[in-house]
């Protein structure tokens, strides 16, 4: 299973279907991507390989931000349906997950019990939580750090805001993640492996902090909200 997320002026659906299928080593069972444009959001998922999702996707599509996901099911069995991207409601949050949330049952029973749920996932619950919190403070990094704050269990997430395509959200918990640096653009992946034809610079992200990623900038933050500073690194993987 994998994440990547790209936030440039490429053509965001290749870097994402590229970064996949270098992740395709770590084993999945479906597959999916998000971009967003001025029209709004693109969704395409499918159950089964990459291949099937190149097919699936709407190449006349133009978008500079986006991100990709394959998933192995933990929670749910593997379909299109279940398969990430994972939306909000009202549509305006979509979010990729790879992990385990293992209070989702007490979060959905706790915070969401009007909410509709369309999947099986405990990915779901989180997205859903991040639509809550939002209504409460209008605020999508807030209504992102708070939710967070609930989770229990592995993860690492990318969440974007339909109306705002300048930032990537991004946290960690003992799962793998890490930012991907470039010169007008920045990139998310599981693996620099999915990333090493974009760049060679990265940037570490600890469990439990959070990642605002642009495109000319990335913002650590703990779950506080306050600011954390740190030094890029060069990859050096033969490719
Ligand atoms: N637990 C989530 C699900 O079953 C994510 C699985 C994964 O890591 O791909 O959808």
């Amino acid at each position: 299973c994998g994440i990547v997320g790209y936030i440039g002026s490429k053509d965001t659906k290749e870097i994402l279907l590229n970064g996949l299928e270098k992740l395709e080593y770590r084993g999945y069972d479906s597959a999916g991507i998000a971009t967003l444009n001025n029209e709004g959001l693109n969704l395409f998922k499918v159950k089964g390989r990459i291949a099937a999702l190149r097919d699936r996707v709407d190449h006349s599509v133009e978008a500079t931000m986006g991100i990709g996901h394959t998933r192995w099911a933990t929670h749910g069995v593997p379909s299109a349906t279940n398969a990430h991207p994972h939306q909000s409601t009202s549509g305006r949050f979509t979010l990729v997950h790879n992990g385990v949330i293992e209070n989702y049952q007490d979060l959905k029973r706790d915070y969401l019990g009007d909410v509709q749920f369309v999947s099986e996932t405990d990915t779901e619950v989180i997205v859903q939580l991040v639509e809550k919190n939002f209504k409460k403070t209008n605020d999508t990094a807030e209504a992102f750090r708070e939710t967070v704050s609930h989770l229990k269990g592995s993860y690492a997430l990318a969440l974007i805001d339909n109306e705002d395509q300048e930032t990537i959200y991004v946290a960690k918990n003992k799962s793998p993640l890490l930012v991907g640096l470039g010169e007008g653009f920045n990139l998310v992946a599981s693996d620099a492996m999915a990333t090493l034809k974009e760049t060679d610079q990265y940037l570490e992200i600890n469990d439990q902090e959070i990642v605002l990623v642009s495109r000319n900038y990335v913002e650590i933050q703990k779950l506080n909200g306050e600011t954390v500073e740190r030094e890029p690194y060069t990859a050096q993987i033969d490719v």
